[in-house]
């Protein structure tokens, strides 16, 4: 379990997250290969479609432009698989990032919370914490077997470098 960065409550209020401008976003889930089984499976929620890359694949907004997770309730903000939702949601505003061929820990300069908190003792904190939980051996694994998740964002700021082998790259 990834203790969280940003307060739920917060995330309420903020109408960024799980929108996208574009259906192919960089910035749209991306599945864990153990994920994508498991949403398939579970009942009472809505079908939805994988692309290849395994990703979520956004759906038009119906209130306004761009797109949105199909899984976004968009009435209240809330994610209908919240207890489900795939890792990359659950480390979100930090991602997984690969850039000069290094795999590193980097964070979303969009979203607001991070904004107020960039460089003060909070977000030291967490960072040293979540740093450590992805370069224990468990989760260097999770990452070397689920290279998908490994992408090119923009527009974050490098925290930490992860220490993957290099045969992941
Ligand atoms: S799965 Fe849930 S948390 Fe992840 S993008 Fe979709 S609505 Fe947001």
């Amino acid at each position: 379990m990834i203790r969280q960065f940003v307060p739920q409550e917060f995330c309420l209020k903020c109408r960024s997250c799980c929108r996208f401008k574009e259906a192919d976003s960089v910035w749209s889930p991306c599945l864990l290969d153990e994920e994508m089984q498991g949403l398939v499976d579970r009942p009472g929620i809505p079908a939805v479609s994988i692309s290849a890359d395994r990703r979520i694949q956004v759906v038009v907004d119906p209130a306004g432009a761009g797109f949105i997770c199909p899984f976004l309730n968009a009435s209240d903000n809330k994610c209908r698989i919240y207890d489900q939702r795939p890792f990359e949601c659950r480390l979100y505003p930090f991602l997984i990032n690969l850039r000069k061929g290094k795999v590193l820990l980097t964070v979303d300069l969009n979203c607001p919370y991070v904004i107020e908190r960039i460089n003060t003792p909070e977000m030291r904190e967490y960072i040293a914490y979540i740093s450590s939980y992805l370069n224990s051996p468990k989760q260097l694994k999770n990452l070397k077997d689920n290279p998908q998740i490994i992408q090119a964002y923009e527009e974050v700021r490098e925290v930490a470098e992860l220490r993957l082998p290099r045969d992941t790259e």
